[in-house]
């Protein structure tokens, strides 16, 4: 969800590792200030439905990758209707109502969900898995009643490395979860100060009084 600065990086890397299927979705076209972190895209991509560049580029690095773009603000029944099709949900989205309707649409269909964001200089990564029953959501996380001030990158910018950093982690995760190998990020989430270049991780654990969890 999102082919911008945490979606590109996360496709180049999940198509390159050779997952067999990547849905993309994101309504927007490919604008000049995007070059800096979108790096998908080409000075001559400038104009074209991100999705389409995306696509082309993804199926130049691995042409054994199955590429479906969907050039579309989804809202939550939409989203919800392409879950059964897939394994995992990468949320590189940049703004709150979008996340929000991606950790329901996950809730419902018991999918995991691999959630990255970056402003400026900070950075989070957190994994929802949602299969299983104790799993804490998105929403016990930020409550969508919560008061957060909503920043996003096409406003306050946002340092390039740190998005490919971010989408990257998110592709390692998604490849953890596909493949079982070792522990993800489930249950907690990381922090990254790229200024100081300081790590640190919290435990998240599910709120007995998430309103998304009250459903599952
Ligand atoms: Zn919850």
């Amino acid at each position: 969800m999102g082919a911008g600065g945490l979606g590109c990086p996360a496709a180049l890397y999940l198509a390159a590792s050779g997952v067999g299927r990547l849905t993309l979705a994101d309504p927007d076209k490919v604008d000049l200030t995007n070059l800096q972190r979108q790096i998908l895209y080409r000075t001559d991509s400038v104009g074209a439905a991100k999705v389409e560049a995306a696509r082309s580029a993804l199926s130049a690095l691995n042409s054994d990758v199955q590429i479906f773009p969907i050039q579309k603000k989804l809202g939550e029944k939409e989203i919800q209707s392409l879950l059964p099709e897939v394994d995992i949900v990468l949320d590189c989205s940049d703004n709150f109502a979008t996340r929000h309707a991606i950790n329901r649409a996950c809730v419902k269909l018991k999918k995991p969900l691999v959630s990255g964001a970056a402003i400026r200089f900070d950075a989070q990564v957190a994994v929802f898995d949602l299969r299983k029953a104790d799993a804490p959501c998105y929403a016990c996380l930020y409550p969508e009643d919560g008061e957060i001030e909503e920043v996003q990158c096409s406003t306050m910018g946002v340092f390039a490395p740190l998005t490919g950093v971010v989408g990257a982690l998110q592709a390692m995760e998604a490849v953890k979860l596909l493949t079982g190998a070792g522990t993800t990020l489930s249950g907690k989430l990381l922090l990254l100060d790229a200024k100081q270049s300081e790590w640190r991780t919290v435990r998240v654990k599910r709120d007995p009084d998430c309103a998304v969890c009250a459903a599952r």
